[in-house]
């Protein structure tokens, strides 16, 4: 399908937000009893989350993450009714920020939650705080000894406590021995909060099976059609369609090179479209193709694949289409990412992955929005 978009759009990214609604139902679905978050953070992935967020409020979703306070305050204004987390936590000083648009931090260092709890304590109010331990990631969270320095300073009583959590290192490999050491640590650090709900699983996790969902699971990458694990697919379908213009078709002669640096010679006579879209847009510069080069880089036109040839450079592509039929031609769009090319395969042919790919797409790809199945 292609949509009506206007002449001089150079770009286009297609986004189903249809297909984000029925991607949160079907997860909400796995995990049921437990609950089903929505992070929306980097601006629902790339997405848009001024597009996203009203889909996934108006499926049925009520709780949100984001990253940072300025991602919450957007969120606010499109979920008004929802819960709203901050996976940054509290920066110093910033608490005002978070209560101007009713954000719940995770606070994830004791540091965070003696601020919090002084904070609440001149109140005279216990703030509500969802709290972060770490469990083996040693990125963001509370040790058992910070756990335990907060309990014997009071700090959580000066609190209304309401999620605590946890992140999984090694979830995309299903058999890592990693996933069980840390659930039984989450379990351990649990005890220390009866009555809390509580959260390990992000898009991952929530494949590891039923121990791992607790109350609330939080996918990202899989409502947007991402299949990280290695091992087991999630129940969700492509959402996001990437292509780019078409702006000319040159033959080349054998011997003669294409782009920055010659790095590709034609060994006979080439036919080369000129695309619109380069790393500015997204596309990791990785893609580029040397002559001898047999890695997995190209773009689609249809279901017939047109090898990348040569740099990518800061705002087109060169590919080569010397057998597609029909010709191509000035003003076709050939598809980046949909299709065969999934978020997993472009991001393997960079040397990236899939999240990387998807969070760095660029402004200037035109985004149309679809509401496709429901
Ligand atoms: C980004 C993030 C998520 C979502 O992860 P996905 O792999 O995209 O599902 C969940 N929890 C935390 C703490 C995160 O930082």
């Amino acid at each position: 399908m292609t949509p009506i978009v206007p002449a001089s759009t150079t770009g286009l990214m297609t986004i189903d937000l249809g297909r984000i609604a029925a991607n949160w139902r079907a997860l909400r679905h796995l995990v049921s009893p437990a609950a089903c978050a929505a992070v929306v953070k980097a601006d629902a992935y790339g997405l848009g989350a001024d597009r996203v967020i009203p889909a996934l409020v108006a499926a049925g979703c009520k709780t949100f993450f984001v990253a940072t306070a300025k991602e919450a305050a957007l969120a606010r204004t499109l979920a008004p009714e929802a819960e709203l987390f901050v996976l940054d936590g509290l920066l110093p000083g910033s608490a005002q920020s978070l209560f101007a648009c009713c954000a719940t931090p995770i606070l994830a260092s004791l540091d965070e939650v003696r601020e919090f709890a002084s904070l609440a304590r001149e109140a005279d109010t216990k703030f509500a705080a969802g709290l972060q331990v770490d469990t083996g990631l040693n990125r963001l969270g509370l040790s058992p000894d910070d756990i335990a320095a907060a309990l014997s300073d009071g700090l959580f009583e000066a609190l209304n406590l309401v999620l605590v959590m946890s992140h999984l290192a090694s979830a995309d490999v299903a058999e890592d021995p990693k996933n069980a050491a840390q659930l039984e640590a989450f379990q351990a650090a649990l005890k220390t909060f009866p009555g809390v709900r509580a959260s390990l699983a992000a898009s991952d996790g929530l494949l590891l099976g039923a121990p791992f969902h607790f109350d609330l699971v939080r996918p990202g990458y899989a409502l947007y059609g991402g299949q990280a694990s290695t091992a087991r697919r999630a129940p969700v379908s492509d959402v996001v369609k990437v292509e780019a213009r078409v702006l000319q078709v040159r033959d080349v002669a054998p011997g003669e090179s294409v782009g920055y640096s010659a790095t590709w010679r034609a060994t006979s006579a080439s036919r080369i479209a000129i695309i619109a879209a380069g790393y500015e847009d997204g596309l990791p510069r990785a893609l580029s193709r040397t002559t001898d080069d047999a890695s997995d880089s190209y773009v689609l036109f249809g279901s017939i694949r047109a090898p990348i040839v040569g740099r990518v450079s800061m705002d087109l592509i060169t590919v080569e289409v010397t057998d597609v039929s029909p010709a191509i031609r000035r003003g076709d769009l050939a598809t980046l990412i949909g299709g065969e090319r999934t978020l997993e395969a472009v991001g393997h042919a960079a040397g990236t992955i899939g999240y990387e790919l998807l969070t760095r797409l660029g402004s200037r790809f035109h985004r149309h929005y679809i509401e496709g199945t429901r």
